[in-house]
């Protein structure tokens, strides 16, 4: 049945091949077994129930908690001539009654329902005389109450399946917190082989973080390259998006403003008017997005700092679902900070500590200054190995950007030490600056000889040397915020090593060079005057169907288009997202547009060859090479010193052979553990128990006596075992 899987992906859908675990769940719903998937925003979620749906006899029904994404998946399955319908308390009585006739008539493949309908003994009446085969639950997190999104109504979803007894369960999120994912698994009593986890690394999100300093000009230099690409900022108050949405609007953006204070019909008209392609750029607070499906959102910048990682996480994830490259920019300020904790302060004594731990994770993420796909992705219990991902600020940074400041770390750190490492950094600058606040002048601070020496500088700079100087283990925080002198200071204040670094961070453009190094040819070559036009048909298209425009065809289809120039109806077929029936439906209109283009410029069609589809440059090979070099007996530590790289390297690269449906030797996994017979049988129950794809939950339940990187190898030959 795979196969008939494999040919609607193909022929109705477009796409070439299965992405993450979309195959392997596919395959489990078919068989009939319960499946809970896990996979980050734009994974391709809905395929694994979609395509079920289209091969069972039955009915699907798929339980969503937004109306809007349900008229949203609605339209879309539309378009692909994909008989959906969905009840919900926004229809009017004779659109749900005329939706009523249709399922009792069985003529609808796909059923989306809120839970409150589904509920209703309405709804349970007329669904007991049809067949229901799959019974979805999506953003299935809802059942949680450690989500961000708890549904008490959701909770009873358990027993509402048992009106379906024929139906498969299969129960979707990109919630990455193992916590709730364990919640889900046991409210629907799913066990482990059932769960069908994901990386939730996001490739193509290139991610940056730069210092505050004169946030409009940032942001406006930032947006200045990117008049026609759709974006979000989020703030952190009401007050900030009115004034950003006026002075963008000033500027000439086609922009509008999205919080909780604007009416409810206000917000959606300016959600759909974002959606539809009308308007560019939503200015927001963190109250957007929820119910948003819209796949080309070029950006995401945070132009406040967001509340914790997973806000974050989230927050950036509305970006780039089309798989193309996308800019995530935060804005980072001490202050915003200050604002952050004077909240959490507010908060009762259990809250705060919570609290206080997702602002240290933050900050953590923040200030990193490796890979920033290492804090984030550690946050959420995954272990990213690649050392660099290539697709982020401080994979990409230049040599060039770092200055010599041991001058002003040597009168930093001196100033540490004479007021006797009992201060915080604010007070350190205060004393260099000359302030005379109470505070300096109580401690007699103003009679050392560091006093006043730091004018040359402002406040915010020292802070930003305080904090390089913390991230460079020159000095640490102790109690309360005070300082302490790290053994590495010495040798500076001594003259004897240099202190390097870039206190400059405010630049948000990404030049051009940056741009091109981190996209794939399709999306540097294409050709973008042809885009626009392709675009505004698509527009026209989608107005007419009453649908949003990436409903008619993605970015990446029009992106194609505009790269290799298809002469023919049946040539678009090769294109990433066209499938028979919208071939059918749009190609004439598309392929007119590229044909008038191409003669009156004198362009020639390209031929497309499978390698050059819109995807990441990025050397697919290498895991190969090293999963096939393992298999024919070489040990683990001897590819690493081959490769020049960590063991825990080769261990990532040998789990994507492995993921990939390639087998590994079993005794050469075995041959890297250093565990004894007895511990290692206790850490694979401990995958058994805990599921194989999260290493903290079996860290913490072996009582964090085995190290990660025993757990790694034990965890891929768990896998490679269980396949
Ligand atoms: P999610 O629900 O996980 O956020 P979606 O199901 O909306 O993601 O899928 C995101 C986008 O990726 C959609 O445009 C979808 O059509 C596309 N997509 C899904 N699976 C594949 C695949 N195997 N190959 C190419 N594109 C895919
Ligand atoms: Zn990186």
């Amino acid at each position: 049945m795979i196969q008939e899987a494999k040919k609607i992906l193909r022929e109705t859908f477009g796409y070439d091949e299965f992405r993450l675990q979309q195959e392997a769940a596919i395959t489990q719903v078919l068989d009939k077994k319960d499946a809970m998937v896990i996979m980050p925003t734009g994974g391709g979620k809905s395929l694994c129930y979609q395509i079920p749906a289209m091969i069972f006899d039955g009915m699907t029904i798929v339980v969503s908690p937004l109306i809007s994404l349900m008229k949203d998946q609605v339209e879309q399955l539309r378009e692909y001539d994909i008989p959906a319908v969905y009840l919900n308390s926004s229809l009017q009585p004779e659109a749900y009654e005329y939706n009523v006739k249709k399922i009792v008539n069985g003529d609808v493949k796909l059923l989306y329902l809120a839970p409150e309908t589904l509920m209703m003994e309405r709804t349970r009446e007329m669904l007991k005389d049809l067949t229901v085969d799959c019974f979805t639950i999506d953003e299935a997190h809802c059942i949680s109450e450690w989500g961000h999104d708890f549904r008490p109504e959701y909770r009873q979803m358990a027993e509402v399946r048992k009106d379906f007894p024929e139906a498969v369960c299969i129960a979707l999120t990109a919630t990455a917190t193992p916590r709730v994912q364990e919640d889900i698994k046991n409210s629907l009593n799913l066990e482990d082989s059932e769960a069908f986890i994901s990386s939730f690394d996001r490739e193509n999100l290139f991610l940056k973080v730069v210092d505050k300093k004169d946030p409009e000009n940032q942001l406006l230099d930032f947006l200045y390259t990117r008049k026609n690409q759709s974006g979000i900022i989020y703030c952190f108050s009401r007050r900030q998006v009115d004034d950003l949405a006026y002075l963008l609007e000033q500027e000439g953006y086609s922009v509008k403003p999205y919080h909780a204070g604007l009416g409810a019909r206000d917000r959606a008209i300016n959600q759909r008017a974002f959606i539809r392609d009308d308007v560019r750029i939503i200015v927001a607070t963190i109250a957007f997005g929820m119910g948003i499906n819209k796949p080309n959102v070029r950006y995401v910048v945070h132009y406040d700092m967001p509340q914790n990682i997973e806000s974050y996480y989230q927050q950036i994830g509305r970006a780039g679902r089309d798989s193309l490259r996308s800019d995530c920019i935060l804005l980072f300020s001490y202050s915003d900070t200050q604002k952050i904790k004077y909240f959490i302060n507010k908060k009762s004594e259990n809250e705060k500590k919570v609290a206080e731990g997702h602002l240290d994770d933050l900050l953590k993420f923040l200030e990193s200054t490796e890979c920033r796909r290492k804090p984030l992705m550690s946050y959420f219990g995954e272990e990213y190995g690649d050392e660099k991902c290539g697709m982020c600020d401080n994979c990409i940074s230049v040599d060039a950007d770092v200055e010599d400041l041991t001058l002003q770390a040597q009168k930093f750190l001196s100033c540490v030490i004479r007021s006797e490492e009992k201060f915080g950094a604010n007070h350190i600058v205060d004393i260099l600056r000359g302030s005379k606040n109470q505070k300096v002048l109580e401690n007699d601070h103003d009679k050392l000889s560091t006093y006043g020496v730091g004018n040359e500088w402002s406040k915010d700079q020292w802070i930003q040397l305080s904090r390089l100087l913390i991230r460079q283990n020159f000095v640490s925080k102790g109690e309360f915020g005070s300082l302490k002198i790290e053994k590495p200071a010495l040798a500076v204040l001594d003259g004897s090593e240099n202190v390097f670094g870039t206190l400059d961070r405010t630049s948000t453009s990404i030049s051009g060079e940056e741009v091109t190094r981190t996209s794939s040819e399709i999306e540097n070559e294409y050709n973008e005057e042809l885009f626009e036009l392709l675009r505004q048909k698509r527009k026209e298209l989608a107005d007419e169907d009453d649908v949003p425009p990436y409903a008619i065809f993605p970015d990446t289809t029009l992106i194609e288009m505009a790269y290799y120039f298809p002469q023919s109806k049946d040539n678009l077929e090769a294109l990433y997202g066209v499938g028979s029936v919208k071939k059918e439906k749009f190609g004439d209109a598309f392929v007119g547009i590229i044909k008038t283009f191409t003669a009156k410029h004198g362009i020639e069609e390209r031929q497309k060859s499978l390698q050059k589809r819109v995807q990441k440059t990025k050397s697919t090979e290498k895991h190969d090479l090293i999963g096939e070099a393992f298999n024919d007996g070489q040990s683990i530590s001897l590819l690493a010193e081959e490769h020049g790289v960590k063991e825990v390297t080769i261990l990532t690269h040998l789990k994507k052979f492995l993921d990939e449906d390639n087998d590994l030797r079993l005794d050469g996994l075995l041959e890297a553990s250093g565990l004894s017979d007895r511990q290692r049988d206790q850490v694979l129950k401990a995958f058994k128990k805990k599921g194989p794809l999260m290493l903290r939950p079996v860290y913490d339940l072996l009582n964090k006596q085995i190290g990660y990187d025993e757990l790694r190898v034990l965890q891929l030959y768990y896998l490679a075992q269980n396949k």
